[in-house]
């Protein structure tokens, strides 16, 4: 694969550049040896959701009373936090707090990372915070040079944008993140991606509709807790729309709140974003079951960038300091893929970018040696 330095070239030459790699890459893609579509886990679209840091011990095993804390330091309410999330076995908690990933998405699809399961997925890249995960998950291999959450813009392409360069999914392809980095980790630049992120208002990718604008008023007069990323209910509500009215083959949606209630040690309002989270996820499901374009012929794959540190303290934070959090969870679900059992084993997070194209039928690392090789899915009976 080459690589550049931005700005060397100037863009025109970089997307003519950038068109060519993807054109050449094309007969290796259909002569490649496990051919993809043939193994019938080809479908149209796909929809992948991040949630920041959410931490495979909550996904598991659901409300952990030890990481509640004190009453001015952790969990404000704890009496109506237990009322909705505390429960006799991990199944119950988990199930109370994401009820959408686990009667649906764990049931009809597959589980990685359960270390009860023996299940293991982590990230590769050494780092365990934001910027180095995202490109890891979407460019499906980790780069020592991306070593910082700075505005930056990815010097690699991103598996969203190798989908966009090919005829099919030109133009097919939309991102909507709460946290605003994200038009840079995608290359919105180069890439030619829409990546509505942060505080920007939904009607700069969506038709204003009064809805729209109402969202966006409402938005421009919240207090804004954290400057660089936005409440998820706006990604969400702006990432629903894109799907009812542009229908794009590749939706992304980051959602970003769990991490930042979690650096700002509250694990009630940590909680409370993963099941609004899993809320929102199902009304993106369950909207693309009621159109035609998406109806039985979508994938969803929903995943995090980084684990978390592990006692009641270290939860609060990731990173180099904190060896725990390389450890992270992802789950599929297909109508083009076996339901299953957690699958055990020892995963990375790499491998979620050629599972994104694995599901369109495409071989990615076929195009980029440097990516990983899918998640190990099984066909559907
Ligand atoms: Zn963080």
């Amino acid at each position: 694969m080459f690589h550049w330095k931005g700005g060397m070239l100037p863009s025109l030459v970089r997307s003519v550049l950038l068109w060519v790699v993807a054109g050449l890459a094309l007969p290796a893609v259909m002569t490649g040896p496990a051919d993809a579509g043939e193994a019938g886990l080809s479908v149209r679209n796909v929809i992948l959701v991040t949630m920041d840091g959410l931490r495979w011990q909550e996904l598991f095993g659901g409300l952990d009373e030890i990481m509640m804390g004190d009453a001015d330091n952790g969990t404000k309410n704890p009496d109506e936090l237990l009322r909705r999330f505390a429960a006799d076995t991990p199944e119950q908690r988990r199930e109370r707090l994401m009820p959408f990933f686990w009667t649906v998405i764990a049931r009809q699809g597959v589980v990685f990372g359960d270390p009860e399961r023996d299940s293991h997925i982590r990230v590769s890249n050494g780092l365990n915070f934001s910027y180095p995960g995202y490109s890891e998950i979407l460019c499906g291999f980790a780069d020592p040079r991306i070593d910082s959450n700075a505005k930056t813009n990815n010097p690699n392409v991103t598996v969203l944008e190798w989908l966009n360069a090919r005829p099919e999914f030109a133009g097919q392809v939309a991102a909507w993140c709460s946290w605003d980095v994200f038009p840079y980790i995608i290359n919105t630049q180069r890439s030619g991606i829409p990546v509505n992120a942060g505080w920007m208002p939904l009607a700069e990718h969506l038709k204003p509709t009064p809805q729209i604008r109402q969202l966006d008023d409402t938005a421009s007069e919240l207090p804004r807790y954290w400057a660089g990323v936005r409440y998820d209910v706006f990604t969400a509500a702006g990432a629903l729309e894109c799907l009812k009215t542009q229908r794009p083959r590749v939706l992304y949606v980051g959602l970003g709140e769990t991490d930042d209630w979690a650096h700002s040690a509250r694990y009630d309002l940590y909680l409370d974003a993963a099941w609004r989270n899993d809320a929102s996820i199902r009304e993106l499901w369950e909207t693309a079951q009621s159109l035609p374009e998406y109806r039985n012929q979508t994938a969803l794959v929903v995943t995090t960038d980084h684990g978390r540190g592990e006692d009641r303290i270290a939860w609060r934070s990731h990173g180099r300091d904190h060896e725990t959090s390389d450890r992270i969870w992802a789950a599929v679900m297909s109508p083009t893929v076996a339901a299953s059992t957690p699958v055990s084993g020892q995963f990375t997070q790499s491998q979620i970018a050629a599972t994104v194209a694995f599901l369109l039928g495409l071989d990615y690392p076929a195009a980029v040696p440097q990516a990983a090789a899918p998640l190990p899915l099984q066909k559907a009976r």
